[in-house]
């Protein structure tokens, strides 16, 4: 029997009416011959009010009973959906992850999957049951606690079952109608993709599109599991929303697929630091031990300390914002310590990052200059570039960061399809 993956966020499975809504759409499928493994998360709303009230009681609390608490908005979804389907028909059941069981390993509210047998569910669609409905973001630990993957999980077990069941597609239902070329409130003109590459997606999801978990784009990308976002509140069919799919099946793609934006970014840079073998761990080590998310890195022309041979230069790089204090933290107790050495450490907290991402960039020379032309026309000021392989990313005033995305949309012509 061919099977698929339907996975319902939050604001899908948001009250009885919307599991109804979702349910109905799980019928539709069972109706045109498919099996069904549901994934459901927490109403919407709900996870975080768990993540309150466990805060509320034990300010450092013990994380296994973190998320003993967190993952049980995923359970009532589940036997409501189960129970939904059941009034329509069609014969469900549900599942909380210890039951499937969903291994992962046991860092508790960050654990990822060790394990799906598939033992239990297949002999549940041997007896006949045409739905599954298993609750997401969580699974089991090797000692037998329940764990939870992160905020947004439930996209991960969705993709995870997927894989693991050889899912003709994985079906993410949403409360947007698919992936755009960029956010739609900044341009009016931002258009929805029929498809997108893995690769393109991961590179937008890192740079803060909420739509669709990190992880899960690159657990698509590794055991090739086509998704696709679409809204549940639409009539959707065969067509509807974007597909994520490997780069072989789409025939033409631009240079550019889309621009993405990250608003609260700071820049630091380390005035005057030695310019030896050795710094950059110096540097780059404590911070990443203090958890800052260090992005792009510049180390600027290296010159002779004044009076002295020495070699100096000076550093910089971006962070979000709200990590700024930590890092400053950081650098001077790396200093205090005499790990490292600098003037002063200067703080520029209204910066914003722009990308374009496209997996055309590869074979297309130019890109970087069209990008830095449309934004010097505009008289945007760029702070620090940074490039990978299908990503070219700058560091502007935060005040410009609308302007530059609508001049880059408009640059690289993505209102126009193909
Ligand atoms: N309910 C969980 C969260 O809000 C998991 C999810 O919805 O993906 O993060
Ligand atoms: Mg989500």
């Amino acid at each position: 029997m061919p099977l698929l993956v339907m996975k319902f966020g939050g604001t899908s499975v948001a009250d009885l009416d919307r599991i109804r809504n979702a349910a109905a759409k799980v019928k539709a499928e069972v109706d045109r011959g498919y099996d069904v493994i549901v994934i459901v998360s927490a109403m919407s709303g709900k996870t975080n009010e768990l993540v309150g009230w466990v805060n509320e009681t034990s300010p450092l609390y013990d994380a296994r009973e973190y998320d003993a608490v967190v993952s049980s908005g995923e359970n009532v979804t589940a036997g409501l959906m189960a129970l939904t389907l059941q009034e329509m028909d069609v014969p469900a059941r549900s599942w909380q992850g210890w039951q499937v069981p969903i291994q992962t390993t046991s860092a508790h509210s960050a654990a990822r999957f060790v394990d799906i047998p598939r033992a239990n569910l297949d002999m549940k669609f041997a007896e006949g049951f045409k739905v599954a409905v298993i609750a997401g973001f969580q699974g089991v630990s090797p000692e037998g606690r329940i764990t939870t993957l992160g905020r947004g999980g439930s996209d991960t077990t969705a993709v995870a079952f997927a894989a693991a069941f050889g899912a003709e597609r994985c079906d993410i239902y949403t409360d947007v109608d698919g992936i755009y070329t960029t956010d739609p409130r900044i341009t009016s003109k931002a258009r929805k993709l029929d498809k997108i590459s893995f690769e393109e997606m991961l590179e937008l999801a890192s740079l803060g599109a909420k739509v669709l978990q990190t992880r899960s784009v690159e657990l698509a990308m590794r055991y090739k599991v086509r998704l696709r976002v679409l809204s549940s509140f639409d009539e959707t069919d065969e067509q509807s929303g974007t597909l994520v799919c490997d780069e072989d099946e789409i025939m033409e793609s631009k240079v550019v697929s889309g621009v993405a934006y990250s608003r609260e970014e700071a820049k630091l840079t380390l005035v005057t630091v030695e310019d030896r073998p050795g710094i950059a761990a110096a540097i780059f080590g404590p911070l990443a031990d203090s958890g800052v998310n260090v992005d792009m890195i510049v180390q600027n022309i290296s010159e002779k300390a004044q009076g002295s041979d020495k070699p100096v230069t000076d550093m910089t790089f971006s962070c979000p914002v709200d990590q700024v204090a930590r890092a400053r933290k950081a650098l001077e107790a790396a200093r205090d310590a005499g790990h490292i050495n600098y003037d002063t450490l200067e703080v520029d907290e209204d910066a914003a990052k722009v990308s374009v991402v496209g997996i055309g960039m590869r074979s297309h020379a130019g890109v970087a200059a069209r990008m830095f032309r449309a934004l010097a026309a505009d008289g945007v000021n760029i702070k620090v570039i940074a490039t990978s392989e299908i990503k070219i990313s700058v560091l502007i005033d935060r005040k410009y960061m609308e302007l530059a995305v609508q001049a880059l949309h408009d640059a690289f012509e993505l209102d126009k399809a193909g």
